[in-house]
């Protein structure tokens, strides 16, 4: 065989995989379909989380990775350190704390996720994976960008992966694959891995401005989420960091950044600003948001980051898959059992495995369908301004307070909590 490894996909889970099985010695190729590996052409927040977003009755991780993972800042550069896997990173672009996270209401009542607390950085997603292609490449591997993976499809003692170039069809022979193309990934999709996962939401669109000159007023740093239901039902509208002094405002479309920016809660922050680009990006995209894989490898494929995931596994979450897929597969290689151990760790390591995730993503959808008017989210938020955590979650937990007041809205909110409720997958074992 030509390879030991084939690592289709140049994310971070991507690019992650080939520095790490190249720093170990193994004769690897990564293919990416873009020209330029490490642009990034997708709306992505960017932030490092340091810190849990959210709690749930079961006191759980809000979403994403479970691991604490924790910036280190050093004389000229910072350092990005994994306990668990036991890796750490190396980054030297900008980095702009978080410390607060704030859901307003209309009239702008607010419900904090998080408050005074340093819970995350913005990044330069590019600058970062830059990094990792060059410590990539100055440990081996080989990288074929402008190139599509199509399928893979396992032999008996390895995998050939079927992959597009600007030269046509090629097949690539492999000991073993890394499907790290995202969440719209075709390795998945040609290895029959999408069939078992349940269908829990549309692909959801987001667009989005990077804007400058915005005058919030709030405590600095912070990620704002306006629940305005007049303006959007489904409560995705957001703002945080964008690189230099630009702030990112997204939501569905530009219809409703444009509805949000003449508000008249909203409008005074956006007398002096400018939109200066705009980009798109597709939540769940290709299939919607589908349940997690529970078993990423299928013989001598395995699965890393976002091509696994029902919508996100974070940055750092592919970071961790692919460096323990790698290690996983290096034992394979020596003849010990590498599989199992990586199956159970994907299946601890993110909080998509867990019922509470789809209570919390599927809670949104139900408050969504709940609102009939921007006046029910002011009363509620008014009521429950001093709790903390993700309106989804406060509001399942205080209903009964909401009763004595407004006992209809109470009733709408509580058929709707019961209708997403009937759409949680039942945890598996
Ligand atoms: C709106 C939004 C905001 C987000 N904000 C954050 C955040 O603030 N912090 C955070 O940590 N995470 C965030 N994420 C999630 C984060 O972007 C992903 O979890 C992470 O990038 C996953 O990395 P990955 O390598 O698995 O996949 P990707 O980043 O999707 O990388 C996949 C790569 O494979 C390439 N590719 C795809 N198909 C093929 C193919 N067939 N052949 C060859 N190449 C292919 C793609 O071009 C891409 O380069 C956000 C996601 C969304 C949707």
């Amino acid at each position: 065989m030509k390879y030991d490894l084939v690592v289709v996909g140049g994310g971070p889970g991507g690019l992650m995989a080939a520095k790490t099985a190249a720093e170990d010695g193994l004769k690897v190729v990564l293919i990416e379909r873009k020209k330029n590996v490490t642009e990034i052409n997708r709306y992505c927040a960017q932030i490092f989380y340091i810190r849990k977003l959210s709690s749930s009755k079961a006191g759980l991780h809000g979403d994403g990775y479970i691991e604490p993972v924790a910036v280190e800042v050093n004389d000229t550069t910072y350092r990005f350190n994994f306990p668990g896997p036991d890796f750490s990173l190396d980054y030297n672009g900008p980095l702009k704390p978080y410390y607060n996270w704030i859901e307003l209401s209309p009239s702008g009542y607010p419900i904090y996720r998080r408050k005074d607390t340093i819970w995350g950085f913005f990044y330069d997603k590019e600058t970062f994976l830059a990094g990792l292609l060059s410590s990539a490449q100055k440990a081996g591997a080989e990288i074929l960008p402008e190139t599509i993976g199509l399928a893979a499809e396992n032999t008996p003692d390895g995998v050939r992966v079927r992959v597009r170039g600007k030269a046509g069809e090629q097949t690539l022979e492999a000991r073993k694959a890394i499907a790290a193309d995202g969440i719209s990934s075709n390795i998945v999709d040609s290895l029959g891995l999408n069939k078992k996962r349940q269908v829990l939401s549309p692909p959801v669109k987001l667009v989005c401005y990077e804007l400058e000159g915005v005058e919030t007023g709030l405590p600095p740093f912070t990620w704002i989420a306006p629940c305005i239901p007049s303006i959007n039902r489904l409560m995705v509208i957001f703002m945080g960091q964008a690189a230099g002094d630009k702030v990112a405002l997204g939501s569905g479309t530009e219809e409703v950044l444009q509805k949000f920016m003449k508000h008249p809660t909203f409008a005074p922050w956006f007398r002096h600003a400018r939109v200066v680009n705009k980009v798109g990006c597709v939540s769940g995209a290709k299939h919607g948001i589908l349940t997690p894989i529970r078993e990423p490898v299928e013989r001598n494929v395995v699965i890393v980051g976002d091509a696994g995931s029902p919508t996100e596994t974070w940055i750092q979450g592919a970071l961790a898959s692919a460096y323990m897929a790698v290690k996983a597969i290096g034992k394979e290689f020596s003849g010990q059992k590498g599989y199992p151990e990586y199956i159970d760790w994907w299946q601890r390591a993110f909080y998509f495995h867990n019922p509470d995730y789809f209570r919390m993503v599927l809670g949104m959808f139900a408050l969504g369908n709940a609102w009939s008017c921007d006046e029910d989210v002011d009363y509620v938020y008014n009521l429950l301004q001093d709790k903390q955590g993700p309106p989804q979650t406060i509001i399942a937990e205080n209903l009964e307070l909401i009763k004595p007041g407004r006992p209809e809205l109470y009733e709408r909110l509580k058929k709707s909590y019961e209708e997403a409720e009937k759409m949680v997958p039942k945890a598996e074992t």
